[in-house]
């Protein structure tokens, strides 16, 4: 196999242009007709076709059998004119211009002075291919549109751009003057499929999920998924495409490492997320293809969220995600695709890929996750005084011995969840809840209660006494961030049930979420330090706080690095509670 793929199975005629038939239809009906335009606009994101639908057209155009009924429109593919302009060797009545290497001034008068010598030959049509025309300048629109505007006899134009925006804004009159045709992006079954015939063809043994593989990293490109299969080819020796020689030739990561990241996020363990983008980085993985990674990862959790079954997913990951179903809901997956995808275009400029992932998924770990209603209700009902022991299960809490063990699900560690007992109900209590928190932002109350022997409730004056020391148990387990959230909250009060009120600023928001989100962990601490606290919870205040930050050591001793923390934070709260975590873990 000396040829390139690509270049090998470019089509010789309509009918062979994957996807795009709406477009070829067209195109063959214009020309059995007779009736072909001066100017077309192909629009299309990269692999689409374009150029190739262009060739295919200038073939059919001076197809020496042209005219002939049985052809339809198509050109031959066979005959001297339609073998050289598929080969792309000279044939002088097609022109192809990169318009990304040819946009001055000169160039414009350059084509206008070529446009006008006509075909080499009397039935022949001189065809220009204008590839990345959005790159083409003022000027040169300007010559062209005067061309346009006094089209020479069969001479064609073919615009093809990955961006007809942009066309739009610089050349609106040439625009009305040309046909435009927008062309299907091709999705991955079709890639696949084509993959698998031309495999086929040459005689090469393959492995379904190889080649579904190969279709994702093309990204819609079939020209680009016959390259990668090209090099895929060129690294293996047996000519045999299986799984992991399309991982080994294309540097894809392994699905287990998208599964371990998952995890994390799931199990909401923010700090695990520097190692294990470490590990990426370290095995030279392009952070782009981690990046599309995680969004088709997440997209296809979100199908079974939904109740569906993703078609794109190898079997050994869809059982993988099929386990995982239960344990993220499809909002926070839904928010986590929306964050993905607002960072995207940032992504591509960024100089620091590492940190944005980094970052983008520890905002995942901390994400708010959805809450039921039940927890509403439930937290509506102040410290759990009147509801039997439960436990949240959207907030899953993680014991201490889980770190180390896969997650349970959730069912089993979970105890039953009361429903309301009436529609009614459910409506006045979600009423009181909304007019309630009118009053008191930012209120999340919620029930954490464990079921304990009675023993007297400590005072309030105890607790806060203790505080620091259940921040150093909380820090002493490894829990860096929750720990420093714990910092700049205040107890409240203590109910005679032995539930603990926490207070926190409104604006620290991301650190009651940290502290919300280890619940267990914080349970634990506080029982170990003050044994009779049954429970917590977390509230909101308009006003700061007492005893917060003001009487911190640590920070005290970095003031200036705390001025930076809060610039930082005043921007994204998220990312200097990362920020914090890591400094913290360099501290130890
Ligand atoms: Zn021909």
């Amino acid at each position: 196999m000396s040829l390139a793929l690509a270049r090998k199975y470019r089509p010789r005629n309509f009918a062979s242009v994957a996807v795009q038939s709406h477009v070829a239809n067209t195109l063959k009906g214009a020309i059995a007709r007779d009736r072909v335009a001066h100017g077309y606009l192909l629009c299309g994101p990269r692999g689409t076709g374009k150029t190739t639908l262009a060739r295919v057209l200038a073939m059919a155009l001076n197809c020496e059998r042209r005219g002939d009924p049985a052809l339809q429109g198509e050109p031959c593919g066979q005959c001297i004119s339609c073998q050289r302009i598929w080969a792309g060797s000279a044939s002088l009545d097609v022109v192809e211009i990169d318009a990304a290497s040819n946009r001055g001034v000169d160039d414009a008068r350059e084509l206008r002075e070529r446009a006008m010598y006509a075909p080499s030959g009397d039935d022949r049509y001189k065809v220009y291919i204008v590839d990345e025309a959005h790159m083409l300048t003022r000027e040169a629109w300007n010559a062209l549109l005067k061309i346009l505007e006094e089209p020479p006899p069969r001479v064609v134009f073919v615009f093809a751009t990955t961006e007809p925006q942009k066309i739009a804004q610089a050349a609106a009159p040439v625009l009305s003057r040309l046909h435009r045709f927008d062309l299907k992006r091709i999705g991955p079954a079709e890639i696949r499929e084509r993959l698998a015939i031309v495999l086929t063809e040459e005689g090469v043994v393959f492995d379904d999920e190889a080649l579904g593989m190969i279709a994702r990293a093309a990204d819609g490109g079939l020209r680009d998924a016959l390259s990668l299969t090209d090099q895929v080819l060129s690294i293996g020796e047996s000519g045999h495409i299986t799984a992991d020689s399309v991982r080994v030739a294309l540097g894809l990561v392994p699905d287990e490492e998208y599964l371990a990241i998952l995890d994390i996020v799931v199990e909401r363990r923010a700090v695990d997320v520097f190692p294990a983008v470490q590990r990426l980085a370290d095995n030279g993985v392009d952070f782009a293809l981690i990046l599309s990674g995680l969004g088709d990862l997440l997209r296809a959790q979100l199908t079974y969220a939904l109740g569906g079954v993703p078609t794109e997913v190898p079997e050994r990951m869809r059982v993988a995600l099929e386990q995982r179903k239960s344990k993220i809901a499809a909002g926070d997956l839904l928010r986590m695709l929306h964050a993905l995808l607002e960072m995207e275009p940032m992504f591509r400029r960024s100089g620091q890929p590492q940190l944005l992932i980094e970052t983008l998924l520890v905002r995942f770990a901390l994400l708010d996750r959805t809450v039921e209603l039940e927890d509403i209700l439930r937290g509506f009902g102040d410290g759990g005084r009147d509801d039997p022991p439960t436990r949240r299960v959207a907030h899953e809490p993680r014991t201490a011995s889980a770190h180390a063990l896969p997650l349970a699900p959730p069912a089993a560690i979970a105890m039953p969840v009361p429903r309301p007992a009436t529609q009614q109900v459910a409506k006045a209590a979600a009423a009181a809840q909304l007019a309630h928190s009118a009053s008191v932002p930012h209120t999340s109350t919620v029930a954490s209660v464990t079921t304990a022997a009675f023993i007297a409730p400590p005072s309030i004056e105890h607790v806060r006494s203790r505080w620091s020391q259940v921040v150093e148990t909380v820090r002493k387990a490894g829990r860096g961030m929750v720990a420093e959230s714990l910092q700049r909250i205040t107890p409240l009060e203590v109910t005679t049930h032995g539930a603990v009120l926490l207070g926190y600023a409104a604006t620290d928001d991301t650190f009651a979420r940290a502290v919300d989100s280890s619940r267990a962990d914080v349970l634990a601490a506080m029982q170990a330090c003050l044994e009779s606290v049954t429970a917590f919870s977390l509230r909101a205040q308009t006003a700061p706080a007492e005893h917060v930050v003001r009487n911190n050591t640590r920070l005290t001793q970095a003031d200036a690095q705390q001025q930076r923390l809060d610039q930082l934070s005043a921007r994204d709260p998220l990312l200097e509670a990362a920020v914090r975590a890591l400094d913290l873990e360099l501290l130890n």
